[in-house]
């Protein structure tokens, strides 16, 4: 994970890294190259709230001086709180197995070691212009990989702070989770995700990703990121034509040599996109007894959401 310096008056992080020694050393050999110490921080950024990225903000909060700003959606990751029960039932939904269930579940808590749950933090929802001295942090909402993802731009600066919403090497998951605003119901993470890249405007800004490197382009990066995604939906599409299918089956066909570890991302990202087409009205649920199982739609709405004049998708 990449943990940003903005700048000082006041010194400001952008996300802290996972909690342990290694990232709390790295971090301190990060600030001490700037001529800071941990000690100096007085302001923490979240980008969202998956352990990687707010780890440490508890620890560096102790030290005495730092503020917490994180997004208000993801106020249950930060808690470290989650809906066991929703979950469970969502993968019984899904057709998984018991042993496939369990190790799910499993990895879930596994991540937590990762991050001390936070205890106090100033909640953002989007639109809010942060002062510094001489500089500005404008933060956006760019729900989709979380719920309460946000970006930071600094427009003084000419760069925006992606967290994992854009990453130059690794096609984002946006994982479905239970919707913090409609609970009891899941996260409708692709839909939202793709609204949110089509809605990035980043003229002469260069993007700073919560991993690997910077992206100079981001139009570029987008178009390139719309091919990806239209190859994913056109193989699910194919992966469901003929008899109609769990999103267990569809994971075993689409991604057959998945790590026991890996399961919960690939589950997710057949949900999302499997409710990014039911949005669209080209899938749909059969009613009937469970496992739950999708079945293409006749008609329905143009797939490619990033389509636009610089995609050729
Ligand atoms: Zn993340």
């Amino acid at each position: 994970m990449n943990g940003h310096l903005v700048a000082r008056d006041p010194v400001t992080l952008v996300d802290t890294g996972p909690l342990t020694e290694d990232a709390w050393n790295a971090l301190g050999h990060g600030l001490s190259r700037h001529g800071f110490q941990v000690e100096d921080v007085e302001r923490v950024l979240l980008t969202h709230g998956h352990q990687d990225h707010f780890g440490l903000a508890a620890r560096i909060e102790r030290l005495g001086k730092a503020r917490l700003l994180g997004g208000r959606l993801d106020r249950g990751h930060f808690l470290g709180k989650r809906n066991g029960r929703f979950l469970l039932d969502a993968l019984t939904r899904a057709g998984f197995g018991a042993a496939a269930r369990f190790t799910m579940v499993a990895m879930t808590v596994a991540v937590d070691r990762f991050a001390e749950p936070l205890s106090s933090w100033d909640e953002l929802s989007g639109g809010e212009v942060l002062p510094g001295d001489g500089w500005s942090v404008v933060v956006r909402s760019v729900p989709g990989h979380t719920p309460g993802s946000l970006s930071f731009e600094v427009p003084e600066a000419g760069v925006l702070f992606t967290g994992d919403t854009v990453l130059r090497d690794i096609t984002p998951n946006a994982i479905v989770d239970e919707d913090p605003g409609k609970p009891g119901e899941a996260f409708r993470s692709v839909s939202r995700y793709f609204e949110t890249l089509q809605g990035i405007e980043a003229p002469g800004s260069c993007l700073l990703t919560g991993h690997g490197r910077r992206i100079p382009d981001f139009p570029a990066h987008r178009s390139r990121l719309a091919s990806r995604y239209a190859s994913r939906v056109a193989q699910i599409e194919r992966a469901l034509a003929g008899t109609p299918k769990t999103v267990s089956e569809l994971c075993r066909r689409i991604f057959p040599a998945v790590r026991p570890m890996d399961l919960y991302l690939a589950y997710s990202e057949i949900l999302g996109f499997l409710m990014y087409l039911e949005d669209l009205k080209r899938v749909e649920r059969l009613p009937g007894p469970l496992p739950e199982h999708w079945a293409p739609r006749n008609g329905g709405g143009q797939v490619y959401p990033l389509h636009s004049a610089s995609s050729r998708v």
